[in-house]
């Protein structure tokens, strides 16, 4: 099947589709050959974990509510269940009432956006994955020494307009490899390259290769800033995707690295890729025909989703799960520290609850 033909479903099919009867579906692959191949790592990376834990304990320690200057990560159900417990998301710091406790989600915050928190008297907890900050110290320190920095990454979302807000004056956005031609810069012989955390890392490098054609003597960040998370899972996806008929991405239409999964999938082989953020939108249309299954979930994706998209398989006949790992994450993070000031004050104990797969049942 060529590129053109594959299926990208990025919407939610809201509206039902027509539907086969079940056993149409059914008998189009014999039962007996039908399997899932599970990707591993998927959901939840250390900076997500710490991110939501970091609402959740604000909560617990000042109570209702806590307002979070955008998604506190891309995830409609983690929204929702904190909305539930009293989190109110905002999408500008100036919609917060003076004095409020805020949390700054793990997409970062530029130096603006501190400015005016700083302004208006809030109590701000950072949550800003770890990962996200370091790309912003390479953007601050560049910038010290006069770099033109291409930061390559997508225009408009949050983390990019954090890192670009590090640097203004010295900060280009590449979207693509196809808006290589159109950069402009002061002095080739000054150029650096840093991205954002959560894009594919072929097309990141693609990009690169056209940079270095037209300015090669262009610097690399000091370490990857594609993060581990993005990198482990699209290595997962690429195993799986050449043996796939359908790769199910669990994820969230606004999670940049739970969409590049669905892109990953295709490009290595996969017929068709949705993303679904609840097992109630796949489509058991999407079976017809369909022997073995891919399912994997973006960073911000807690494991309870993926279980429900397994348990629905299973009804279908896709009971034979197995596991294809090709990384194991260790990677824990601290609580951002105005947190863990606070908590300590709570107990005379340090409060190091650290991130980690996020198995916790209802997120
Ligand atoms: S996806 Fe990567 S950068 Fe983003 S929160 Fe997770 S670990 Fe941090």
């Amino acid at each position: 099947m060529s590129t053109a033909e594959k299926t990208i479903e990025l919407g939610l099919p809201t509206v039902p589709r027509a539907r086969k009867p079940r056993e149409v579906i059914e008998a189009a692959a014999p039962t007996d050959t039908k399997k899932v191949l599970l990707a591993a790592p998927r959901g939840y990376c250390a900076g997500v974990d710490r991110a939501v834990i970091a609402v959740e304990k604000a909560l617990d320690h000042y109570g209702a509510p806590v307002y979070v200057r955008k998604q506190i990560v891309h995830n409609r159900h983690v929204v929702e269940t904190l909305e539930a417990q009293g989190a109110i998301f905002v999408d500008e710091v100036d919609e917060v009432p003076e004095g409020s406790v805020t949390v700054f989600s793990a997409h970062g915050v530029s130096p603006a956006v501190i400015a005016e928190s700083e302004d208006r008297q809030l109590n701000t907890i950072d949550a800003t994955c770890p990962l996200v900050s370091k790309v912003h110290r390479e953007a601050v320190r560049f910038a010290k020494q006069d770099y033109d920095i291409l930061l390559i990454g997508h225009e408009g979302h949050e983390e990019v307009e954090g890192t670009a807000g590090e640097a203004p004056d010295h900060v280009q956005i590449v979207n693509s490899p196809d808006e290589v031609d159109k950069v402009t810069v002061r002095d080739p012989e000054k150029v650096v390259w840093i991205s954002q955390t959560t894009l594919s890392v072929d097309e990141t490098l693609e990009t690169v290769a056209r940079l270095k054609e037209r300015f090669p003597t262009l610097q690399d960040p000091p370490s990857d800033d594609i993060c581990y998370a993005t990198s482990n899972r699209q290595g997962a996806i690429k195993e799986i995707a050449p043996q796939a008929d359908l790769v199910i991405v669990v994820g969230s239409t606004n999670s940049s690295n739970s969409v590049r999964l669905m892109e990953v999938a295709l490009e290595y082989g996969a017929k068709a890729s949705y993303l679904v953020d609840y097992a109630n939108e796949v489509d058991e249309t999407w079976f017809e025909g369909v022997t073995t299954v891919g399912v994997t979930s973006g960073a911000s994706v807690p494991e309870v989703l993926v279980q429900d998209v397994l348990r629905l398989l299973a009804d279908y006949g896709y009971e034979d799960v197995q596991p294809v790992e090709t990384a194991k994450e260790d990677i824990l993070f601290s609580l951002p520290k105005e947190l863990r000031s606070a908590l300590k004050n709570d107990t005379g104990a340090p409060a190091m609850r650290l991130g980690g797969r996020g198995e916790k049942p209802n997120r």
